[in-house]
C-alpha cells in the first residue's frame, strides 16, 4: 500500500531500528519507546488490523511472539513484558497496517499503563450465558 508509513518501513523506503525479518514479518524499536525496548511486531503483508488475518499469515505472525518476547526482555533486564494490539480507533490503533506491541515492563511504575474497571457483579448468569451463546454461534461454521 503506497502511503502506508510500516509498509515504507517493510520496503526499506524510511529507516527503522530493525530487530528481526523473515519472509513474512519485521519487527524494530517503537519510535515512542514507552519504555526502553518497546518493540512492534509487523507482517510484511499490509492488514489493517486483527480482523483482516486469515489463519496462515496469524501463524506466520504470532508464531515470533515468543522468541522475540525472550530477545526484548533478556536484552533490556526487563522483569516482565506486555504484549499489545490495538484494532480500531476506538481500541486507540493510530497506524492501520497491523502490528503487535511488545512493551518491557520494570516496575508497576514504569511508564506503560493499564487499568479495567472489574464489572463482575453487573452480570446475571443468564446475560453471561446469553453472551458465551453469542460467541459460540459466531464461532459455529
Ligand atoms: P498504535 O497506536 O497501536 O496504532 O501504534 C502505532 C505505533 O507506531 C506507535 O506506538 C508509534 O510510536 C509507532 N510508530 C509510528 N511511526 C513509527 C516509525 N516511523 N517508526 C517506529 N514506530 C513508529
Ligand atoms: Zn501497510
Amino acid at each position: 500500500m503506497t502511503d502506508c508509513i510500516f509498509c515504507k518501513i517493510v520496503n526499506g523506503e524510511i529507516p527503522s531500528k530493525k530487530v528481526f525479518e523473515d519472509e513474512f514479518v519485521t519487527a524494530f524499536l517503537d519510535i515512542s519507546q514507552v519504555t526502553p525496548g518497546h518493540t512492534l511486531l509487523v507482517p510484511k503483508k499490509h492488514v489493517k488490523d486483527l480482523f483482516s488475518y486469515d489463519e496462515e499469515l496469524a501463524e506466520k505472525t504470532f508464531r515470533v511472539l515468543p522468541e522475540l518476547a525472550r530477545a526484548v526482555k533478556e536484552s533490556t533486564s526487563a522483569n516482565g513484558l506486555n504484549i499489545v494490539m490495538n484494532n480500531g480507533t476506538v481500541a486507540d490503533q493510530s497506524v492501520f497496517h497491523s502490528h503487535i506491541h511488545l512493551i518491557p515492563r520494570y516496575t508497576e511504575e514504569d511508564d506503560f499503563h493499564m487499568t479495567w474497571t472489574n464489572n463482575a457483579d453487573n452480570y446475571t448468569e443468564k446475560e453471561m450465558d446469553d453472551m458465551q451463546q453469542a460467541i459460540l454461534s459466531n464461532l459455529e461454521g
